[in-house]
Order: structure tokens, then C-alpha cells, then sequence
């Protein structure tokens, strides 16, 4: 009896000495409580991710489509001036040096009647030439321009527009972006004319630091496939005459300002950052 009566005293000493075990986890519990304020912490990165391009070519992909959703169609489908075969186009593309497809527009009926083929073109009168084509401005010039473009298809071309640039560069008045007007819009083939819309708004968006027409050609074609080249400059001429103007750029419209870099900004800075100048006042052709 004696023996059973000592055995309980310790066990109820080592109950005594496990009651400061037990208050240590009485401490995590406040612990917990605050991780679970923090968690509506964590969940505010699943807002929607940023989706700008982060390269040049990225930004010039993004534009291609976005431009394409804007201004849908051809690139002959987007030509704003008035043609019926490539000889019209080339010479309305001649006329349309400083100024605008609407004023070209105007001239070109009684023009294409009066000499429908580049024979009849190349025999003009230049007074009588100048005078219908009098409206485009800088007529002296042009006239002597397209007298000569209707020779040089006569005789060297048998009449008809060559397709390719190399020979197209040699016909009077005829330069790159003439060149790559007739190739994209009258024949289908690929060209990327370069005007000053498309300096403009490629300077804007950074997609090059050029201002030589022919290294922003280049630039460009680098990184759109050439399926796109003539659309996208004629996207890029619409999209410069209707939002992106030289002096009040219409950012808050505009399709592509979540990733320009110019957006938003007085347009000297973004000239100044993108190193884009003024275009030349002389005649792009
Ligand atoms: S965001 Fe502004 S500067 Fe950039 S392309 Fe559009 S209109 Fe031009």
C-alpha cells in the first residue's frame, strides 16, 4: 500500500513543470492573426500586366496592327488619290508633291483626258501642261517632270511602268517614294514610300532615329514583313494626317499612345528626343 501511494507525487510534479511549455504557443497565435490582414496585400498583383512592347520592333509590330484596325483595307484600298492603272497613279504620284490628293484630284480628269498615254504625255506643250496642272503648285517643275516621264516610258519602256525600283529611279521625276508608290499600291509588290507623315509619326513612336527618308525605308522594312511595307505607310500617312499632326498631335485619340513614347509630351520634346527634324521643304519624290 505504501509502495502504490508514493508513485502518484511525481507524476504530478511533472505536470507542474510542463504548464510554462504550454504557454509558449499562446505567443504565435497574435502572429497568425497579422499574416492574415497582410494577404489583400499580396493579391494586388494580379492587376492586368502592362502590355507594352519593351523593344523597336515590338513597338513597330504593335503598330502595324493596331494601324490596321484603324484604318482597314489595301494599300491600294487607303490611296487617297483618284487612278485607273499604274501610268495615272505615277503621274498623280508626281503631282502630289507638296500638296494634298485632293487638290491632285481636282487636276488629274482633264489631265489623263488630255493625254491619255505616256506618248501623248511626253509630246505635251508645256504651257498648256502647266496650265492644267497649275493648282499642285510648284507646275514649272512638275510639267517639265512628267514630259519627261512620258518620254522615257515611250522610248525606253515601250509605253508601260517598269515594275522594278532600279528602273523606275530612272525615270524623270521619279525618286524612292514615288518608286514605292507604284510598286505597293499600283502593282501589289512590295514598297514602303516614306513621306513626311511617315517621318513624323515613325520619329514619334521611335521606331527610328533617321531622318534620311532612305534610312527610315530601311529601318522600317527591317522589322514589318513585307507583306505590310505598303499598307503600313499608307496607315502611317492617314494615321499622320488625322491624329498624329505635325503641331497638335491628338494624343487622347489616339490609338497607339498606351506605348509611344512621344504621347502626351509638347511636341518639341519629342522631336527633341527622338531626334526628329523638320522634313526637307523641297519636293520628296
Ligand atoms: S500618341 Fe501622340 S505622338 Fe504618339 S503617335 Fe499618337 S498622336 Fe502621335
Amino acid at each position: 500500500m505504501l509502495a502504490e501511494a508514493t508513485k502518484p507525487a511525481p507524476t504530478k510534479a511533472k505536470e507542474t513543470k510542463a504548464q510554462p511549455a504550454k504557454a509558449k504557443p499562446t505567443k504565435p497565435a497574435p502572429t497568425k492573426a497579422k499574416a492574415t490582414k497582410a494577404q489583400p496585400v499580396k493579391v494586388q498583383p494580379t492587376k492586368p500586366k502592362p502590355t507594352k512592347p519593351r523593344t523597336t520592333k515590338g513597338r513597330a509590330l504593335y503598330t502595324v496592327e493596331r494601324l490596321a484596325g484603324e484604318y482597314p483595307g489595301t494599300a491600294a484600298e487607303l490611296c487617297e488619290l483618284a487612278f485607273e492603272g499604274s501610268f495615272q497613279l505615277l503621274v498623280a504620284t508626281v503631282l502630289s508633291a507638296q500638296t494634298t490628293d485632293q487638290r491632285v484630284n481636282q487636276v488629274t480628269p482633264a489631265l489623263f483626258a488630255r493625254y491619255p498615254t505616256p506618248e501623248e504625255l511626253g509630246q505635251a506643250d508645256p504651257d498648256e501642261l502647266e496650265a492644267l496642272i497649275r493648282p499642285t503648285g510648284f507646275f514649272r517643275s512638275k510639267a517639265r517632270s512628267l514630259i519627261g516621264l512620258g518620254r522615257a516610258l515611250a522610248e525606253r519602256f515601250d509605253g508601260h511602268v517598269p515594275a522594278e525600283m532600279t528602273d523606275l529611279v530612272t525615270v524623270p521625276g521619279v525618286g524612292r517614294k514615288t518608286a514605292n508608290v507604284v510598286r505597293s499600291v499600283g502593282l501589289g509588290l512590295p514598297g514602303l514610300p516614306v513621306d513626311t507623315h511617315v517621318i513624323r509619326v515613325s520619329g514619334r513612336l521611335g521606331l527610328t532615329e533617321a531622318t534620311d527618308p532612305v534610312k527610315i525605308e530601311t529601318d522600317l522594312c527591317a522589322m514589318v514583313p513585307e507583306a505590310e511595307w505598303g499598307a503600313l505607310s499608307l496607315r502611317m500617312i492617314l494615321h499622320g494626317r488625322r491624329v498624329c499632326a505635325a503641331r497638335r498631335p491628338r494624343c487622347q485619340d489616339c490609338v497607339l499612345a498606351d506605348f509611344c513614347p512621344s504621347a502626351h509630351l509638347p511636341v518639341a520634346q519629342a522631336a527633341t528626343r527622338r531626334r526628329v527634324s523638320r522634313p526637307p521643304a523641297t519636293i520628296v519624290q
